[in-house]
């Protein structure tokens, strides 16, 4: 089993009952065990500021899902969950990213592990470190906390 960190962000509809949706998804799932869930926070929006404000949350979760598997199956509960397709970074009713994966380093076209943006986003390093607050960076061997 792999310590597998989950992103969940939404900012549209009933936010909260978005990232609950996505959490019993979670439960549900063959391979895949919720370990703990931080807070849900209120967040301006990244990227594409002229939008309404996302509650995100971190997720650790066990699981023995591939991560390219676990990829598509977070993509296919982002659909289910009623996510349509938009521009990146736009509103969404669900957003289900993976953070670290382990202590793997992905690089793929579709897939890269720790998320690229994860440094640059302090909502989502305070989410994680509320989660565990010993996690190590994959590849630098430095904990979390000590890399902000
Ligand atoms: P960001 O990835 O910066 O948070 P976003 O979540 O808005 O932006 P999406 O439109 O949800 O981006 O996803 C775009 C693509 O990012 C996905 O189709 C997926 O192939 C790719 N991707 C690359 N690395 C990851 C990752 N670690 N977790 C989830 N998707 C990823
Ligand atoms: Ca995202
Ligand atoms: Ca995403």
């Amino acid at each position: 089993m792999e310590r597998v960190f989950i992103g969940l962000g939404s900012n549209l509809g009933d936010r909260a009952a978005n990232l609950r949706g996505a959490l019993d998804w979670m439960r549900g799932r063959r391979g895949m065990r919720i370990i703990r869930v931080s807070n849900f926070l209120e967040t301006p929006p990244w990227g594409l500021t002229d939008q309404p404000p996302f509650l995100n949350a971190v997720a650790l979760i066990e699981t023995d899902i591939p991560p390219l598997a676990l990829l598509d199956s977070l993509k296919s509960a982002e659909a289910q969950l009623g996510r349509r397709l938009g521009e990146r970074w736009g509103p969404r009713v669900i957003d289900l990213d993976i953070l670290l994966y382990g202590d793997a380093i992905v690089e793929h076209p579709r897939l890269v592990i720790p998320h690229p943006q994860l440094l640059n986003r302090d909502f989502v390093v305070s989410q994680l470190l509320e989660v565990d607050p010993d996690i190590v960076f994959p590849g630098r061997g430095v904990l979390l906390r000590e890399l902000c």
